[in-house]
């Protein structure tokens, strides 16, 4: 087994997970990426270069109970107990209020902050008994303004945000922190599919004059699991180019 930290990223097979699973990866962790299918494993295999770094990239599927809690289970008896746990995986079905349906309703809420609730409870035993590690939780400006749109989005990293300082004072005496990282606009798959119109109304909203990159994120995720963070814990850090400064 490889002496190296462990971090396990969800959501690793593209855009804001993939910056961070690389990042870690190169300040010496040891990455565990995570994907929906066996193809976005064999891909992330191949980015994530496991056989030279000693990486290694699993299928999880955070909306399914069941599957999360196997895949995990395995994944500890593989590789142990991860030391940083990055809750990054999520999606947006988006709809104005009124077109709204409870379907939609449901899945973002469902993947979006019971998957996180379902990945602490499969870790957090293990995590505790090691007294020691750092979740980080990737949240969303939208929590903190809303947006109109989003309704089902902003409850469930609004929902996030109110589950991590709970958690976080639940379990600060084990040596664990939770925190979350809350990404104003970044350029991602998530983003792409935004109209013209809409992005650049975005862009004049933003004093930095640029949307986000990937790499912003995974520098405050990196920072966040560094020993200069011990002592943050239940708080949200907004990367947004001054979008909000609330
Ligand atoms: P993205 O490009 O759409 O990637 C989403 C990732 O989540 C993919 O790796 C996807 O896996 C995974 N995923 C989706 N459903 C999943 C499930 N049920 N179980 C496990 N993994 C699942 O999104 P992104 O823009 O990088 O966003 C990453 C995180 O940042 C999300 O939590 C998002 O809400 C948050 N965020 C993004 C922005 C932004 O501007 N992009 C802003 C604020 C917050 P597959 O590839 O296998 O589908």
């Amino acid at each position: 087994m490889s002496d190296k930290k462990l971090a396990l990223v969800t959501g690793a097979s593209r855009g804001i997970g993939l910056a961070i699973a690389q990042r870690l990866s190169a300040d010496g962790y040891r990455v565990i990426g995570t994907a929906t299918s066996e193809s976005g494993v064999e891909a992330l295999r191949s980015t994530l270069k496991t056989s030279e770094k000693s990486n290694e990239a699993v299928v999880l599927n955070i909306a399914d109970s069941e599957q999360t809690e196997a895949a995990l289970k395995e994944l500890q008896s593989q590789f142990g107990t991860p030391d940083v746990v990055v809750n990054n995986a999520g999606i947006t079905r988006d709809n104005l209020f009124l077109r709204l349906n409870e379907g939609d309703w449901n899945d973002v809420l469902n993947t979006n902050l019971t998957g996180v609730f379902r990945v602490c409870k499969a870790l957090s035993k293990a995590m505790l008994k090691n007294k020691a590690g750092s979740i980080i939780n990737i949240s969303s400006i939208i929590g903190t303004t809303g947006n109109a749109g989003q309704a089902n989005y902003a409850a469930a990293k609004a929902g996030l945000e109110g589950f991590t300082r709970s958690l976080a004072q639940e379990i600060a005496s084990r040596n664990i922190t939770v925190n979350c990282v809350a990404p104003g606009f970044i350029q991602t798959d998530m983003t792409d599919v935004l109209p013209e119109t809409q992005k650049e109304a975005i862009l004049a909203t933003i004093p930095g004059k640029r949307f986000g990159r990937v790499e912003d994120i995974a520098g405050a995720v990196a920072f966040l699991a560094s020993d200069d963070a011990r002592y943050i814990t239940g708080q949200t850090i907004h990367v947004n180019g001054g979008m909000n400064m609330g």
